[in-house]
């Protein structure tokens, strides 16, 4: 990327998609933080991105369950910044369950979050976007969009709703200069992931060291996880000109795990 865009990433105060703001940071593009934390650590982050690379980072607390506040986030980014340029819906939680003992409120969140949240981004990045005949929307989806694993009912079945999601807009938008992709990462070694082991340990009746051996690195042939700068990559690379001509695509990025 040439030119100096905003962009926006949900649940970018961890992980992926913190090392996604990074990455666009880097390229000179001004940025809009999203996510949960200690508002001091959130604060640190904050000016430490726009410190290292003389962009502008701001920090919304929106929370991606709540559909007002959705709104209320791209509006104010749009006031701040004047556009959206590349949405990023990465925020994401899992919960690790057989079906018949899944809490109810965890499926609603994982719902909410990793699937309800990107329609409600998306319908109000659009029209700005059309306006401008130009827009990125990447959706950090999941080798999950693809596969499924067991005791994972709701975290496959948002995954699965944000490919369709992924194809329907990018149908919908292809004539207007925007892109719309998904993302599907295998194991990345985040939060997210470290807090699912003592609960797929239980669920599976094994132990923590195995389910880093014998179910996480053991569905990615390369045997390693994927690391954050990779998908990052990836993400910038979706955000090129050159990458114009990619749309209502669903990308693996899993060590060759979805080539099983
Ligand atoms: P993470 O736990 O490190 O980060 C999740 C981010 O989402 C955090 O910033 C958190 O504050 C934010 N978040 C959670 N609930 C929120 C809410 N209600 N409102 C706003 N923000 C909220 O996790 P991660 O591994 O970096 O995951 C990022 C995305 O990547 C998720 O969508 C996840 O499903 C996807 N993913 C992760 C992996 C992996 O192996 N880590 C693999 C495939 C896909």
């Amino acid at each position: 990327m040439t030119t100096t865009h905003t962009v926006l990433i949900t649940g970018s105060t961890s992980g992926i998609g913190l090392g996604i703001a990074q990455a666009f940071a880097a390229l000179g593009n001004n940025i809009v933080l999203n996510g949960f934390g200690n508002a001091d650590e959130v604060e640190r982050l904050r000016a430490e991105l726009a410190a290292d690379h003389k962009v502008e980072v701001v920090y919304d607390n929106a929370d991606m369950t709540k559909p007002d506040e959705i709104e209320r986030m791209i509006g104010a980014a749009i006031s701040r910044f004047g556009r959206i340029d590349v949405l990023v819906n990465n925020a994401g939680i899992q919960h690790v369950a057989p079906i018949e003992d899944f809490p109810v409120d965890k499926w609603n969140d994982i719902i909410a979050i990793n699937l309800v949240s990107s329609f409600h981004t998306i319908r109000h990045c659009v029209p700005g976007m059309k306006n401008n005949a130009w827009g990125r929307i990447i959706n950090i989806a999941s080798a999950h969009a693809l596969i499924a694993s067991p005791f994972k009912s709701a975290y496959v079945t948002a995954k699965h709703g944000i490919a369709g999601l992924t194809k329907t807009v990018a149908l919908e938008t292809a004539e207007n200069g925007i892109t719309v992709n998904a993302i599907c990462p295998g194991y990345v070694l985040t939060p997210l992931v470290e807090k699912q082991i003592p609960d797929t340990a239980k669920a599976r009746g094994i132990t923590e060291q195995q389910v880093i051996s014998d179910v996480l690195l053991a569905a990615q042939p390369t045997k390693k996880f994927v690391e954050i700068d990779q998908v990052a990559s990836l993400a910038t690379y979706l955000a090129s000109d050159a990458a114009s001509s990619i749309t209502g695509a669903i990308l693996s990025i899993d060590g060759g795990w979805s080539a099983h």
